[in-house]
């Protein structure tokens, strides 16, 4: 059934490609096609290309040394050798940079079919087939940073190297297209916490200062809770986003162990054990969370101007 679903989704999304191509033709409705609106292609390196509708020359070369930075730190953190999952041939990733949040609004959704009420999406799409293109999507900041830039670029990480199979293979309950991952969503402990948790963490660094004061807020979450966390049931930006960045820091400085086990089921697609193992965790570090978060500290160390993470005033489900 699940083939069938994705096959189905493919047939919809190449229809709906055909509608966008016929209507990029039409000047009434149309917009223009995607090489035409995102000219410029810039070469960071084998794994990472650029193409942008304004971008600067010493902007481009900032982003793909601040990605590049990222890059850095993740295969450090992993200690993944290079070393993709198995049947993941995303070996580069094209991020496409619109010249401002309008632009972004005006064109991504017939350029990519993605929705466009968030602040930026990693379109995996179907990594073991060949010919398949890793797509980022963003946009430029007044100030010509680019939002998100760094968060997407972990989620292009993490899903090569901690987690095997397509976004729809992953945990959580998003239906949106482009991906159209098939109803009903599976049942809880989901991935949303740390795919969205991972994202933040590694793109901010130690630096997050509004996470922070939400963890000095009232109204906390128990580390248990936020293993539940979902984009369309229990969800919201600072639940996904913040409270995500928090769980997964507590995670990597306190129970590395613990989450290496949990990678090891990941990487191999390993699903239900995930979840039998994270059901099993139960509540048995809520406490030590809670007292974590009482002393955390905002810290000091970014990863550089592209590692700014998510934008969470404007993000909605955006993976
Ligand atoms: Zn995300």
């Amino acid at each position: 059934m699940h083939l069938i679903q994705r096959i189905l989704a493919l047939l919809v999304a190449t229809w709906l490609a055909g509608c966008a191509s016929i209507a990029s033709k039409s000047p009434e409705i149309g917009t223009a096609p995607v090489e035409q609106v995102l000219s410029r292609q810039h070469r960071c390196s084998a794994s990472l290309t650029l193409r942008s509708q304004a971008l600067l020359p010493a902007q481009e070369a900032a982003i793909c040394q601040d990605l590049a930075a990222i890059e850095q730190r993740f295969h450090q953190l992993f200690q993944t050798a290079g070393k993709p999952v198995a049947h993941d041939l995303n070996d580069s990733l094209r991020a496409n940079i619109y010249a401002s949040s309008d632009a972004f609004k005006r064109h991504a959704g017939a350029h990519f079919n993605m929705p466009t009420n968030n602040g930026g999406m990693y379109l995996e799409g179907l990594p073991d087939r060949p010919g398949n293109q890793a797509e980022f999507v963003a946009n430029q900041n007044k100030d010509g940073s680019v939002l998100n830039l760094g968060h997407e670029f972990v989620h292009y990480l993490d899903g090569r190297y901690n987690l095997y199979g397509d976004f729809c293979a992953n945990l959580h309950d998003s239906h949106d297209a482009p991906e159209n991952c098939p109803k009903p969503a599976p049942l809880t402990p989901y991935l949303v916490w740390w795919t969205e948790g991972i994202a933040e963490y590694i793109s901010r660094g130690d630096k997050n200062p509004k996470a922070v004061a939400l963890a000095l807020d009232e109204k906390r979450y128990a580390l248990s809770d936020l293993f539940d966390t979902g984009y369309i049931s229990n969800g919201g930006s600072p639940r996904v986003y913040s409270w995500g960045y928090l769980a997964v820091r507590f995670m990597m400085e306190r129970h590395r162990a613990e989450l290496e086990q949990m990678l090891s089921f990941t990487r191999r697609g390993d699903y239900p054990r995930y979840q039998a193992l994270l059901r099993g965790w139960g509540s048995r570090f809520d406490g030590e969370f809670s007292e974590w978060l009482q002393q955390i500290q905002p810290g000091a160390t970014s990863a550089g101007t592209a590692g700014a993470g998510a934008d969470n005033a404007q993000a909605k489900p955006a993976h």
